[in-house]
């Protein structure tokens, strides 16, 4: 609700053309804050975008308010990421897809063929498509399409913003395949409480498990933890990590485990998987997140990290964009 507001007071400091800024601004509701952040800049300044879930919001078991319902319907805009990733809203996009109201999937502009679909889970592919920043750039341009689509006479400003965000993305992809290659190659794997970093994995090389499957939906048994604590000690893995959308009691399971079989692990620090971080700060912007994601994982695995990671913001309480 804060930011909705700041929406508006936005648009009203925009001072002269107040009341036909507001009469023209575009309202966006999307579900996920990585969703609301690409709206926000594709959509610049002609539109008040807001995300119904926020930080540290799990996306896979999000049950949507009769608020956000409303919120929803209202939209001149809604943006989701799909792939079944708000697994409890299907039955709301569809029901407003079919009372003519604009919603679109952003992933739905990746390329099928890049998916990365689970072993028997054929025709459920990840939905994590964020965690590759060049997927991401596919997603940006999904959105100027859509956006397009929905307010024509905004297209060229929409696509003229995509092209200097995804220039953005481009050098942001450059720093997260650099770090990661820095870690020494035996220790590149990354152990985490859920599997939302498949496309990371892929996309930067880096061995990947998760505690809990591709949804948090699925409870984690006790054999994946003895599992993984057995490939903690075999390779001498450094550190797991915990996520800001997830508790993180299995993780503490597979320190505590490695720890009884002789081998010190220590959590090298909290994720961004499924949501941003705090508003305001660089962590609460997408590009802020996976830099302090790639940061983090490099530098607990032993890579070489520059101190305040890219561009120097990680960690710093403004978003400086
Ligand atoms: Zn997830």
């Amino acid at each position: 609700m804060g930011s909705w507001k700041q929406g508006i007071w936005a648009a009203t400091m925009i001072g002269l053309s107040a009341s036909s800024a507001m009469a023209t601004a575009l309202e966006i509701v999307t579900t996920t804050t990585q969703v609301a952040d690409i709206a926000r800049h594709v959509a610049g300044d002609q539109a008040v975008v807001t995300s119904i879930m926020g930080e540290g919001v799990d996306p896979h078991l999000y049950k949507p308010l009769a608020s956000d319902v409303r919120r929803i319907m209202s939209a001149d805009v809604v943006l989701y990421n799909g792939l079944k990733l708000e697994g409890r809203m299907g039955d709301i996009f569809e029901r407003i897809a079919s009372r003519g109201r604009f919603v679109r999937a952003v992933a739905s502009g990746i390329d099928q063929k890049f998916l990365l679909v689970p072993e028997g889970q054929e025709g459920h592919p990840d939905p994590h498509v964020w965690m590759d920043v060049q997927a991401w750039m596919a997603a940006t341009q999904a959105t100027a399409i859509a956006l397009c689509q929905a307010n024509p006479d905004g297209c060229e400003m929409y696509h003229a913003n995509a092209a200097i965000y995804a220039a953005e993305l481009i050098s942001l992809d450059e720093y997260v395949r650099q770090v990661i290659a820095s870690i020494p190659s035996k220790q590149r794997v990354l152990v985490t409480a859920h599997d939302a970093f498949g496309y990371f994995g892929r996309a930067y090389g880096l061995e990947v498990r998760g505690i809990q499957g591709i949804s948090t939906e699925s409870e984690a048994g006790l054999a994946d933890v003895n599992g993984l604590v057995g490939l903690l000690v075999e390779r001498r893995i450094p550190a797991v990590f915990i996520e800001s959308s997830v508790p993180d009691k299995y993780v503490r399971a597979l320190v505590e485990g490695a720890k009884a079989r002789g081998h010190d692990v220590v959590v090298g620090g909290e994720l961004f998987s499924d949501a941003m971080g705090k508003p305001g700060t660089w962590e609460g912007t997408y590009i802020g997140m996976i830099d302090h994601n790639a940061s983090t994982v490099a530098r607990a695995l032993g890579g070489t990290v520059p101190e305040q990671g890219f561009r120097g913001n990680v960690g710093s309480a403004e978003d400086p964009s």
